[in-house]
């Protein structure tokens, strides 16, 4: 009996998974540079790691897998990646970092009002309602499956992070016309979190805890929903008014 609903969830995943893309933005190099450093491991190695891990998993349950980048060490700045997103109609763009400072923990980020960059608002208020509570059971899930490994930091608003703070929400979310949310997944700066990341059989929980978090965020999302952004008036010289 277990086996039988266990194979009925299963076909249920990839029905619904089946033409979904998911899009995997592992963080830095972007013009906020490189990324933190830990005593060994550094945060772009890492989310370029767990990128990979991620995406072996999602393309096994069935979805399309985008990656922002082709390489580990190739510049994409912030806001190409949200192109990227929107271009392959993500039905989540899922953004990996590591957190430098004091702290423990990971943390998870969505845009919950609209912010202004490069002559852009956005986004769309509509876009802003579909991840509210898309952010917040990616958040729920990703939580339960870390729990008792990882400190939990709770969802938080981008405005929470100094770029936030400044454009009312991250670029890489400004810019996206697709559902987006970023995820600080250890304080790399901290030995604890290190140690622990490091190991790859932690890593892989990591992306497992992703995969899960990703798969149910998803499940209710219609195929292919997009919502424009508004573009301000610009000068000749191409700053915004
Ligand atoms: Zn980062």
């Amino acid at each position: 009996m277990r086996r039988l609903v266990f194979s009925a969830v299963a076909l249920l995943l990839a029905t619904t998974a089946f033409s979904q893309t998911i899009c995997i933005d592992p963080g830095h190099p972007s013009e906020v540079g490189s990324g933190t450093k830990g005593k060994k491991l550094t945060e772009l190695s890492l989310a370029w790691q767990v990128a990979k891990r991620l995406e072996k998993k999602l393309l096994e349950v069935g979805y399309k897998v985008v990656l922002t980048k082709k390489s580990e060490k190739e510049f994409v700045a912030n806001k190409d990646r949200a192109l990227i997103a929107n271009k392959a109609w993500a039905a989540l763009s899922v953004r990996l970092h590591a957190d430098a400072g004091t702290g423990t923990g990971f943390a998870v980020y969505y845009p919950d009002r609209q912010g202004k960059a490069d002559g852009v608002t956005g986004p769309a208020i509509p876009l802003l309602r579909k991840i509210r509570p898309m952010a917040s059971t990616f958040h729920r899930i990703f939580a339960s499956t870390l729990r008792g490994e990882l400190k939990d930091n709770g969802l938080k608003p981008d405005k929470a992070t100094a770029v936030g703070a400044k454009h009312g929400a991250l670029k890489g979310s400004i810019h996206s016309t697709v559902p987006v949310v970023l995820v600080e997944m250890c304080v790399l700066q901290n030995p604890k979190d290190e140690a622990w990341i490091s190991q790859p059989a932690n890593q892989d929980k990591m992306a497992e805890a992703l995969a899960q978090a990703t798969m149910q965020a998803v499940g209710k999302v219609p195929r292919k929903k997009r919502f424009p952004l508004r573009h301000g008036t610009m000068r000749t010289d191409g700053k915004p008014l």
